[in-house]
């Protein structure tokens, strides 16, 4: 064969040797489709997420067979609802939500973009009196210009759950606590009702200093912030992490989808499962929102293991 011959045989050899790649890589593709691993494949998370969430459909299984999430809302939480007698339960619709259809409840989904603290080192034997003693008068952000008191963080230094807010408001502001205004009360009634004590859990914001006018968090103070939040939760290394309200959700995700597509959903977040609810402040603003609340608290609870509190 002639030197130009060959060469043209050669080149269409290798022409049919692509296509046939390229259809082995679309069957492959279609395959991860039909099992669901869509976007794994293209959101890239990490390996340990691709691992937890199987073992979490593991025990979402056990979960499922074991204890079904009750559809009313204990006495506490009940309580602040207008209209209802303190201890009347409330009634779910029993439609679940578009957001609990796409995902059975213990599927943990990965963070929707790299983590803002996927860079952060995790520091040795780090714990909380250190990390406090680091932060020590801080003026790292301009919250720090209104801020009478810093607020650090409270609870359990060994506690499963851990839950995370905003920032502090004007009462947390004034006594250096979180979640000690009205909105705490439901939160330490919302725990109660977990079966569990205020100082089993642990409770810490986003930011530490109370943004002026109770606004949200800029992003600047988020990112001056939040590190000390990050070696909070490896210092405490909770089995469950729970946010309250939009801004802690999206700040730990590095999302900016609504609390209301996030809630109920497992996240994995660095090894951690992660429940996005809604925050305290508005369900009180929203009592209509409790038992959907009550339902995220009860996928907690199956996972740490809790009962409900007896009335
Ligand atoms: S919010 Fe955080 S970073 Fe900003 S001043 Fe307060 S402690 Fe420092």
């Amino acid at each position: 064969m002639d030197p130009a011959k060959r060469a043209s045989v050669g080149a269409r050899s290798e022409v049919r040797e692509d296509a046939q790649l390229e259809e082995q890589v679309k069957d492959w593709l279609r395959y991860g489709e039909d099992l669901g691993l869509g976007p794994y494949y293209r959101d890239r998370p990490s390996l340990h997420a691709i691992a937890a969430a199987a073992s979490a459909s593991v025990e979402s299984h056990n979960v499922a067979t074991s204890s079904a999430v009750s559809a009313s809302v204990p006495a506490a939480m009940a309580a602040a609802a207008p209209g209802r007698a303190s201890g009347t339960p409330i009634n779910v619709a029993p439609s679940p939500s578009a957001s609990q259809k796409s995902a059975p409840a213990s599927t943990i989904l990965p963070a929707t973009a790299p983590s803002l603290f996927e860079s952060i080192e995790r520091i040795e034997g780090d714990t909380l009196p250190r990390i406090r003693e680091d932060i020590g008068d801080c003026t790292r952000c301009k919250l720090h210009k209104g801020r009478t008191k810093i607020v650090f963080g409270t609870g359990n230094p060994n506690a499963d759950l851990m839950f995370v807010g905003e920032g502090p408001g004007r009462d947390e502001d004034l006594s250096g606590e979180p979640f000690v205004g009205r909105a705490g009360k439901l939160l330490t009634d919302m725990i109660k009702a977990m079966g569990l004590e205020r100082a089993d859990v642990y409770i810490a914001n986003v930011v530490k200093c109370r943004p002026p006018e109770n606004r949200l968090p800029e992003k600047d103070e988020i990112a001056t912030c939040s590190p000390f939040l990050m070696r909070q939760i490896d210092a405490i290394k909770p089995k469950v992490i729970c946010t309250l309200g939009s801004c802690s959700a999206q700040t730990l995700l590095q999302t900016a989808q609504g609390i209301s597509k996030l809630r109920g959903e497992w996240f994995d977040f660095r090894g951690t499962k992660l429940m996005p609810t809604y925050h305290p402040a508005y369900l009180l603003r929203n009592p209509a929102a409790k038992p959907e609340v009550w339902k995220d608290l009860q996928k907690v609870m199956a996972v740490l293991g809790l009962q409900p509190k007896k009335r």
